[in-house]
């Protein structure tokens, strides 16, 4: 016997074409179709890095450290709540970005669905000093031939109605002071 599928369909006109795209075939002859919209909020809480996001809104980049003797007190960002080398909680310290740079970038031109930026956009990962990890984020403003390995950058902070994500801190090219009388 043949199978039957259960197949979601859709309304007229755009939501038929949808159907079409979705499951690359027509809408059979004397389906119905109706919508059933749905909206899910998910909660979730950051937990142990809370404070974390909390910086980001406040225009800081907090991160945490171990104190414990044989971890060497390196920074890890983002933070972690226990170091993940012995497992002891971790403190908070306030990270200066005074030098960072583009360690590597990436490009996306062509996003998938629910990418939240606009396009083209320069993904980075940031290198910091005193920092042990290498900070995923984004090149929120660049010129021609940007970014590139080792091109120096500062934070940028969304302080102004935060949304308590990542997307919290972006990157932007840091000036580069000239010496007093280059011209
Ligand atoms: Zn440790």
């Amino acid at each position: 016997m043949e199978k039957t599928r259960t197949k979601v369909v859709l309304l007229q006109g755009q939501k038929v074409e949808l159907v079409r795209r979705l499951f690359k075939e027509d809408v059979p002859e004397g389906v119905i179709v109706r919508p059933n919209p749905r909206v899910i909020t998910h909660y979730h809480t950051y937990g142990g890095i809370s404070r974390f996001f909390e910086g980001l809104a406040q225009g800081k980049l907090m991160g945490t450290y171990c104190s414990t003797i044989n971890c060497e007190h390196r920074i890890w960002l983002p933070p972690r709540a226990h170091c993940p080398d012995c497992w002891e909680p971790m403190h908070w310290v306030e990270i200066p970005a005074a030098g960072a740079k583009v360690y590597t970038h990436s490009t996306t031109n062509y996003p998938g669905e629910g990418f939240e930026l606009s396009v083209p956009c320069p993904l980075i990962s940031v290198e910091i000093p005193g920092v042990c990890t290498k900070f995923m984020s984004y090149l929120s403003e660049f010129g021609e031939g940007e970014p590139y390995i080792g091109m120096p950058i500062k934070p940028a902070f969304r302080t102004e109605n935060p949304t308590y994500s990542i997307l919290d801190v972006s990157w932007v090219p840091a000036e580069t002071l000239l010496p007093s009388g280059s011209t």
